[in-house]
């Protein structure tokens, strides 16, 4: 019988570009037992030894960014100079863990009547089960891989089906810093065998970043099975310009929020809910910088929009488009699949996005922008919270007090001022309502699947 394979496509031109293969069911139970051991080895280790780890992980990344910015480029779009932001942040994520590890793992000594010591410790757990997507393929391996390894957890790998490479890069990447098979294992097996290998008794917990529907699947097996979990799922992030907000700026931050990667980002200032009286302005000045956006090929430098990551995600945001205008939201630019081989769709802006719109109440993971008419602020804050989703949001004004105010009443679990959504290795990530729970990224991040265990001596 043939193997099954995991096929790697250029979303730019069509081309495949790589067949991996997948596991079968003996060489999954052979990848969780080589866990079972590289987590009794690693958990051995000091944690400055972990650290020093980690400290490799983090120069390697720096040190093979363009063969990285490569292979993501090809296999899922992002243009080649995103790529190496992309790595820049997951080396600083890597790096923060590696200097802060040995300071989180420290015994917490407590003053407790009738002690002679009391102490709070952390104790690693097993092997964490990192379910990932594609649209920052480094970055959202690092952001469960580096704290839990830090911390003593082994790691097991389910990368999204159309980065292989990416999965297969990364994972060298790890083993070449120090991080054996075993410590830091790819699974490259399909969404179906999740529940499978959750079973076993080597897995701690899982983590998942990606859509509801997945999130609510492998939260479901957790549940079951009584193992923790932390959900990165979607949103539709509000973006609020305030009516003193001044027009270039606020359309300069909504189209970095909005088209950057393509708009293929959890937290992307989905919706643009903007104040009466700016209403015209900012969308005359949306659109006309969004119909300068150059589209083109990722690997080059002047370009400013890729392709999608895959055209039936492509075929879906168009759905999502036409459904939307069919149901009154107007097509002020793009709004089209462009005529050529590849995941190309045009940098679309919507307006009369309002409640009941699929430009409003659905996520549209690509290159549209949906414009929010709000009446005044207490609208605009009304509206930014009428979402089943709580991400993260952005309020642009200049009046900055006025503008953090509103900001700190938005039901999400990032709030920016002036600027859009963006990780911070010190700073949590993550969001409330059907965004998820639990953090990524700083100290909050740290512990997710640690054993915080009291020792009392009486
Ligand atoms: P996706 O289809 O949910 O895939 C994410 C991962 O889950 C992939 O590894 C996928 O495997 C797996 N998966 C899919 N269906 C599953 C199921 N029923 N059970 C278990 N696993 C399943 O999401 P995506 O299209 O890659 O990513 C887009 C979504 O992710 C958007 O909603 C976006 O907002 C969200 N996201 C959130 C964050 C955050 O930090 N909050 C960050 C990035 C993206 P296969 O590839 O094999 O299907």
């Amino acid at each position: 019988m043939s193997r099954k394979t995991l096929t790697a496509v250029n979303p730019a031109n069509d081309k495949v570009i790589g067949e991996h293969e997948m596991l079968s069911e003996p060489e999954i139970r052979a990848k969780l037992d080589a866990a079972r051991h590289g987590f009794a080895e690693l958990r051995k280790l000091p944690v400055a030894a972990r650290a020093r780890k980690l400290h490799a992980v983090a120069d390697l990344i720096d040190k093979r960014q363009a063969d990285i910015a490569e292979v993501i480029c090809h296999e899922m779009g992002k243009k080649f100079g995103d790529v190496i932001a992309e790595t820049r942040i997951s080396a600083a994520i890597v790096r923060f863990y590696a200097d802060n590890a040995e300071d989180y793992m420290a015994p917490k000594p407590k003053q407790v009547a009738g002690a002679q010591k009391a102490e709070v410790v952390r104790d690693p757990m097993g092997a964490v089960l990192g379910v990932m997507p594609w649209n920052y393929p480094l970055y959202q391996v690092v952001r469960f891989a580096a704290p839990n390894l830090a911390g003593g957890n082994a790691c097991l790998l389910k990368h999204a089906s159309n980065v292989p490479g990416s999965a297969k890069l990364i994972t060298q990447l790890f083993h070449d810093a120090g991080f054996e098979e075993g410590t830091f294992t790819w699974l490259p097996v399909s969404s179906s065998e999740i529940a499978e290998i959750m079973r076993d008794p080597i897995v701690c917990g899982v983590t998942l970043t990606g859509s509801e529907e997945a999130g609510k699947s492998v939260a479901a097996t957790a549940g079951e099975l009584a193992k923790p979990s932390v959900l990165e799922l979607g949103g539709i992030d509000p973006l609020i310009v305030l009516d003193d907000a001044d027009i270039d700026k606020a359309v300069e931050i909504a189209i970095d929020g909005r088209f950057d990667n393509t708009g293929q980002s959890c937290a992307a200032s989905k919706r643009l809910i903007v104040v009466e009286p700016l209403v015209e302005r900012f969308t005359e000045r949306l659109v006309d910088q969004v119909q300068k956006l150059r589209i083109g090929d990722p690997m080059d430098e002047s370009t400013n929009i890729g392709p999608m990551s895959r055209k039936d995600l492509r075929d879906d945001l168009h759905d999502q488009v036409k459904r939307a205008v069919q149901k009154g939201a107007q097509l002020e630019t793009g709004g089209e699949i462009l005529d050529k081989p590849g995941a190309w769709y045009a940098p679309t802006v919507l307006t009369n996005a309002a409640p009941g719109n699929p430009a409003f109440d659905e996520e549209l993971f690509g290159p549209v922008a949906s414009v929010v008419i709000a009446d005044d602020t207490e609208h605009a804050i009304e509206l930014a919270n009428n979402s089943p989703y709580g991400l993260g949001g952005t309020v642009v004004g200049q009046d900055v007090k006025r503008a953090e105010q509103v900001a700190r009443r938005l039901d999400v679990g990032m709030s920016f001022v002036n600027r859009p959504t963006t990780p911070f290795a010190e700073l949590p990530f993550g969001g409330v309502k059907g965004s998820g729970y639990g953090r990524e990224q700083s100290e909050y991040g740290f512990g997710e699947f640690l054993n915080v265990r009291t020792v009392f001596v009486a």
